[in-house]
């Protein structure tokens, strides 16, 4: 039973705060299936990822086994800058809804990079710098992913370059001039600066960029600079491993006042923090000791799960990263230029997937004038401006409290409000002009970049 009187905010002690990542993959039966070398077809070996990425965190890559990593003092000292954060309990939200149920938000917008990629900077960057390497190289849609890694870089004095996909550079000049100020360089992606941005620029004149581009040319950068590794914020295990910081800290704050999840959302474009907050949850799932709902929610411009294939694809348009099994909609695929930018991903988290794949899961998605309706009721009933991103997690946590309002059901529901939207303002003029569009991807469009996908079973 839960106790009376749950406070607004739930906060954690700094005692309180794990001291390890937990890796849900050393407890899953069904192992995600590992990264393939394309040229042999053979799963990559460790020493083979070493030449892209840091040996630490190939380490944590491919490790099934583990459970508990414990977390480096560093990087602790550092998550107390920003952590705890705060499990929210949306009263007012509640309030509005007039619904039975209990909605509780997990608030990870609360640094300067607004969103939960720290969590996983911080740690990437740490290696990094304690492999004696000169520098990363990385993408970023959105440019959340590019800012946090550069406060994470200027804190470890490490050099950071980042392609940004250019309909972002363009459209958030000022999540840009944050990163140089903590003193990264950004060029806008597909560039001319490498021979994969060349190629693309050739074949499609004009391009806004996608994410798997931006990849492409990051990783190009990294392993022709010496000194240089490749970074990624989503999508890969090291990153889910990290990320499991948001569900530990939920958990614990739950517990603390004996409240039982039934319903667990998050936004998924590479899968990572809704990978990170349901991860103690699918462990007790996956042993038996608890039941909940876990709903991934993806944009309807993006469809990874609810209209993808599992299947093996590469994880950039240029084809030079590993094969990685996941719902895919093929690495060619570049989504139309919707403003949840962190969600225009072509793959899913290979854990995430194969959980999805196992029916522990569920997806459903949305179109993005809805999840801007949630937003904007969110923002005027509990104060916080919301990441597109996040709003696509808001918009289902609503649609669940309403169903709980039809069936006088007083279920607890708990999602992950990844960060603010304080640099979307773009999104939010359109859609307050009333021009915002919901551009949803044909049949034809995603059967034609599915069969563009490598034969490999
Ligand atoms: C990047 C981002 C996401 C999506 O990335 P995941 O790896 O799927 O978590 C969601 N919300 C915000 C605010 C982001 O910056």
């Amino acid at each position: 039973m839960a106790k009376e009187n749950i406070p607004y905010k739930i906060y954690l002690e700094e005692s309180e705060m794990p001291t390890s990542w937990y890796n849900l993959r050393a407890d899953m039966k069904n192992k995600p299936a590992p990264l393939l070398n394309p040229g042999t077809g053979e799963p990559m070996k460790a020493e083979e990822l070493a030449g892209v990425f840091c040996e630490e965190l190939v380490k944590q890559e491919l490790d099934n086994e583990t459970a508990y990593f414990p977390i480096p003092k560093e990087i602790l000292d550092f998550y107390k800058m920003y952590r705890p954060s705060p499990l929210v309990r949306a009263y007012f939200l509640e309030k509005k809804l007039g619904t039975p149920a209990h909605i509780y938000y997990k608030f990870e917008g609360n640094n300067t990079s607004g969103s939960h990629k720290l969590n996983s900077a911080i740690a990437q960057a740490y290696y990094a710098k304690k492999q004696g390497l000169k520098g990363v190289t990385t993408e970023t849609g959105a440019g959340q992913w590019g800012t946090a890694l550069s406060m994470a870089c200027s804190y470890f004095d490490l050099d950071c370059k980042v392609y940004m996909v250019k309909v972002s550079y363009e459209q958030k000049p000022f999540r840009r001039e944050v990163m140089r100020t903590y003193g990264a360089s950004v060029t806008p992606s597909p560039s001319m600066e490498t021979n994969i941005g060349r190629a693309i620029n050739a074949e499609f004149p004009g391009t806004t960029g996608s994410l798997g581009c931006a990849i492409s040319e990051a990783v190009e950068k990294a392993v022709t600079s010496d000194g240089y590794r490749y970074v990624l914020g989503s999508v890969l295990n090291q990153v889910l491993l990290h990320q499991s910081v948001i569900g530990l800290e939920t958990k614990t704050a739950l517990d603390k006042y004996g409240i039982d999840a039934d319903i667990i959302i998050g936004c998924a474009g590479g899968g990572s923090n809704l990978g990170g907050l349901i991860a103690p949850f699918m462990r007790e799932k996956i042993k038996g000791e608890k039941d909940y709902r876990i709903i991934a929610v993806e944009p309807a411009s993006c469809p990874s799960f609810t209209r993808g294939s599992y299947r093996y694809d590469f994880c950039d348009t240029g084809k030079v990263c590993p094969l990685a099994k996941m719902y895919t909609l093929g690495s060619g695929f570049i989504p139309s230029a919707n403003h949840a930018g962190g969600l225009r991903y072509h793959g899913m988290s290979s854990v995430l997937s194969q959980l999805y794949d196992d029916g522990l899961m569920e997806a459903v998605s949305v179109k993005q004038t809805e999840v801007f309706k949630a937003a904007e009721l969110f923002a005027r009933v509990e104060g916080i401006l919301p990441a597109p991103e996040s709003s696509h997690a808001i918009r289902v946590a609503i649609d669940e409290a309403l169903k709980c309002k039809e069936r006088g059901e007083e279920k607890n529901i708990v999602f992950g409000l990844t960060g603010t939207g304080y640099f979307d303002l773009v999104a939010y003029q359109k859609f307050n002009d009333g021009v915002m569009n919901d551009y949803i991807p044909t049949d034809e469009e995603i059967a034609a970049s599915l069969a563009k996908l490598p034969n490999i079973k």
